[in-house]
């Protein structure tokens, strides 16, 4: 086999371009191939693409320079989230609850380089824009001599002893390793063998953009109802969650219609959305792959696991993958890394990802509408008001604690 490249990357998400930056900043010769011709969509821009970052992450994109690039303009972020105008600072939510900064004990956390954000300044990084994240990380990998060929959609993979094949249409790409970025519906991950096993949903989750007939019938902010749960960010911003055991997700058309039913359902408001600008579902489906590695493919990001975007983790849960992912790779390419140095990829990220699952499965089990659920989000809720339980959910959230 001739091999064009050292490594091979599915997806030009947020985390098949870091990838690249950490491979090419370790001498390693790769190629990115990304099924979209275009890398914008409104989906990806404020209100919908609001994304966290947790403080590793920060640091790692600190590292890469790109900070000022990806920070969002707060105001506009701001405008988006429905708790910015309350009068204490929230700095995040558990299952919809808020922790608040001024109980967020920060004494016991390691410190962190210094020139870097902490908390509470570091909360504004909590809103990026995954556009200004995924373009920022794109522009930063070409500086580096990567190249994304964009247009490009990985259809199978064949493996051999010394190098890993990619077909797409009638191209054929050869390589000594793939990595599998290309998000939760991976076709890297289904042609070569992996295996993909967790939890079915218990809801359907809707992010929608909506004229509703009389807004002001709605109460600005989150708040349970008989089937879920929503959250309201006026005049049109909703996000919704119906316990429908995932039904409706790319089952039901998306019309203003059926948003309304389901908005009446999980509100028990009277509401008639009479215009539908933008929308997207999305599920609490949790599966990883049985292994992260199979001879000389790996899988990074959503490709490697999936959950619900309850607390903002899949993207950070990703970008740490290919940090940690992307120098050991280098190095096992240069010949220099000790036998088993790739093989601690799979055992340092696997647990951090099967957290990461249940800790979105726990938030989905307290915010189910049944009695019990209930009950037991008002325990969660007054323990989550003390300094220890909102420092705990905070370092959980930003991951403070240690590395
Ligand atoms: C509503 C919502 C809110 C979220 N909020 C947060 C949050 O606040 N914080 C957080 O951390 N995470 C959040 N997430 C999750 C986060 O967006 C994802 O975990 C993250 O985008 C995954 O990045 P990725 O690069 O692994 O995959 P993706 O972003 O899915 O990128 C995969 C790329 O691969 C390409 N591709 C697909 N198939 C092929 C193919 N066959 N060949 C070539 N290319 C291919 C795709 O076009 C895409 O560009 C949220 C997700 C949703 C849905």
């Amino acid at each position: 086999m001739t091999l064009t490249h050292d490594v091979l990357i599915a997806g030009a998400g947020p985390v098949g371009p870091l990838l690249a930056c950490e491979l090419r900043l370790a001498g390693a010769s790769m190629l990115v191939l990304e099924k979209a011709d275009d890398p914008h969509s409104p989906l990806k821009r404020l209100p919908f693409g609001l994304r966290g970052l947790t403080m590793p992450n920060i640091e790692v994109l600190d590292r890469h320079g790109l900070l000022d690039a990806i920070a969002a303009p707060s105001a506009a972020a701001g405008a988006a989230a429905h708790w910015a105008n309350q009068p204490r600072r929230p700095g995040g939510h558990f299952a919809g609850i808020q922790f608040h900064l001024d109980k967020v004990d920060r004494s016991a956390w390691p410190e962190r380089p210094p020139g870097l954000p902490s908390p509470p300044l570091a909360v504004e990084l909590e809103r990026v824009e995954l556009e200004r994240v995924e373009l920022a990380l794109g522009a930063r990998a070409e500086a580096l001599d990567a190249e994304i060929r964009r247009g490009v959609a990985v259809e199978d993979v064949e493996q051999a002893e010394d190098g890993v094949t990619v077909l797409a249409g009638d191209a054929r790409y050869d390589a000594a390793w793939l990595v599998g970025c290309d998000g939760g519906r991976s076709v890297v991950r289904r042609a070569a063998g992996f295996t993909f096993t967790g939890t079915e949903p218990e809801f359907t989750g809707y992010s929608v953009e909506v004229e509703l007939a009389d807004p002001a019938l709605l109460r600005a902010g989150r708040h349970h109802g008989p089937a879920g749960m929503y959250t309201f960010a006026p005049p049109g911003v909703i996000a919704m969650v119906e316990f429908d055991r995932g039904a409706a997700h790319r089952v039901e058309p998306i019309t203003a219609e059926n948003v309304g039913a389901m908005l009446r359902r999980v509100s028990g408001v009277d509401v008639v959305v009479t215009a539908l600008r933008q929308a997207t579902t999305w599920t609490d489906r949790a599966f990883q792959a049985g292994v992260y590695r199979r001879g000389r493919v790996l899988l990074a990001g959503d490709a490697a696991h999936i959950h619900s975007p309850l607390g903002g983790q899949g993207l950070n849960l990703g970008l740490g993958d290919a940090a940690d992912l992307g120098w050991k790779l280098a190095a096992t390419v240069r010949g220099d890394a000790p036998a088993n140095l790739l093989d601690t990829y799979e055992r340092e990220r696997r647990p951090v990802g099967a957290a990461v699952l249940d800790w979105s499965r726990a938030q989905v089990a307290l915010m189910r509408p049944d009695p019990g659920s209930r009950a037991l989000a008002t325990i969660i809720r007054d323990l989550i008001q003390t300094s220890d339980g909102a420092s705990y959910v905070a370092g959980r959230v930003w991951r403070m604690g240690p590395a």
